[in-house]
């Protein structure tokens, strides 16, 4: 049987544009090249294991006074969120022959909040209302073809390669990979494919660090757990610790994707490790367990072009044209109009996606 709707893609995107298409009566089929839910949203636990209830590797933060499709979202979902922990003073590190100096820390504008159990909340309320065997995991799509009626995907699986008709497919990862990894006959024009190498994936060159502790010790001394530092390795580091009190600080790495790969990630640990025990103090030398997660090594993320060329995706239109118009419409966050590149982004396009295949299905409607 043709599936109405293919979607490529359980991040935050795919599962979101798959909620409402199924709540609208439409036939999807999501495909998962990873064998977990939620692409850029990594929450684990501390043996880094998919968690209910862990420490966000990925996305964390959002920012409902600005971001109203990712406020609505969470709301809709009836996920608890609590804010990023600011009280207490910040530390800055400024160069390394002179001690890190402590600051009266700012009220947040606008305040960065996080959902109850980390980022996954999202995802798996998403997934939630996705039926589940509509949900495919480690279903890699290589090809997409066009046929008289639609599309045929090639899937490969577990089982190998299969085939799968679907009449409109939306494309729920970032343009950049869709180009760098997809095959498409006929080919996708110059200047579509183009555009998709052009844009950036937001965050796809970075590196997160994560120390758990027994305590927030930070706290007990009156510090918010925010540093930033111009010495290294970590760049700012914020307090992490879980809505049900689960201890940790994380930061982002300064060092570069290339620099990464050669130093390895036992000495960048042993580095991140240090600098913590600099800027907080000697409690923060044993931490219970460390996690590392380097996005620009992840290939259903990063691509060879994203080490070099990083930053905000900025909105451009039209996202495909020639042949393919009308039957694939991208939906990934970097195609927002509004919040490219953050989750708010991703709901933003998603439900935009979802839209336009919706009246394209019950219109006949064409790009
Ligand atoms: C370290 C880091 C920190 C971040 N912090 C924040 C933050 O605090 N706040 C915020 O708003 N945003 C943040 N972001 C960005 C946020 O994570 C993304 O905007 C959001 O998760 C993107 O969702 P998406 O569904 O569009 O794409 P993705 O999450 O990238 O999902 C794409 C999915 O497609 C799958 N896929 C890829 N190729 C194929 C294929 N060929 N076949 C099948 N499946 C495929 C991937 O495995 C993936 O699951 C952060 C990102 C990172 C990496």
């Amino acid at each position: 049987m043709t599936t109405q709707v293919a979607v490529i893609g359980a991040g935050v995107a795919g599962l979101n544009a798959a909620r409402l298409l199924s709540a609208s009566g439409v036939s999807v089929e999501v495909f998962e090249a990873r064998e977990r839910l939620g692409g850029r949203v990594l929450t684990v636990d501390g043996s880094a294991a998919t968690s209910d209830d862990g420490y966000d590797l990925g996305a964390s933060w959002f920012w409902p006074r600005v971001q109203p499709a990712i406020a609505e979202l969470v709301d809709v979902l009836g996920i608890e969120a609590f804010a990023q922990n600011s009280t207490g003073d910040v530390v800055f590190e400024r160069m390394s022959r002179e001690p890190a100096g402590r600051y009266r820390g700012l009220p947040q504008e606008p305040e960065s909040m996080r959902l109850r159990g980390g980022s996954a909340a999202l995802v798996r309320a998403l997934a939630d209302r996705v039926p589940a065997d509509r949900i495919n995991l480690g279903a890699t799509v290589t090809g997409l073809e066009l046929t008289p009626g639609g599309v045929r995907l090639q899937v490969q699986d577990g089982s190998g390669t299969r085939s799968v008709d679907a009449q409109y497919i939306l494309a729920a990862l970032p343009p950049r990979l869709l180009a760098a990894t997809m095959t498409f006959s006929p080919a996708i024009p110059a200047a579509t494919a183009a555009l998709w190498r052009g844009t950036p994936t937001w965050m796809a060159s970075q590196a997160k660090f994560c120390a758990l502790y027994e305590t927030a010790f930070w706290r007990d001394a009156g510090l918010s757990g925010t540093a930033q530092s111009m010495v290294g390795p970590m760049l700012e580091i914020h307090d992490a610790t879980t809505a049900s009190g689960s201890a940790a600080l994380f930061g982002f790495l300064g060092v570069g994707p290339v620099e990464r790969v050669a130093i390895g990630e036992e000495a960048l640990t042993d580095a991140c490790v240090a600098q913590l025990a600099r800027l907080f103090g000697p409690d923060a030398t044993n931490p219970t367990a460390t996690l590392f997660k380097d996005w620009a090594a992840d290939p259903l993320t990063a691509t060879a072009d994203d080490p070099t060329s990083t930053g905000h995706p900025s909105h451009r239109e039209p996202w495909v044209e020639g042949d393919w118009a009308d039957r694939l419409v991208l939906a990934g966050s970097e195609t927002s109009t509004r919040e490219a590149g953050y989750l708010a982004g991703a709901a933003e396009a998603s439900a935009r996606a979802a839209a336009t295949v919706r009246r394209r299905l019950t219109e006949g409607e064409t790009a």
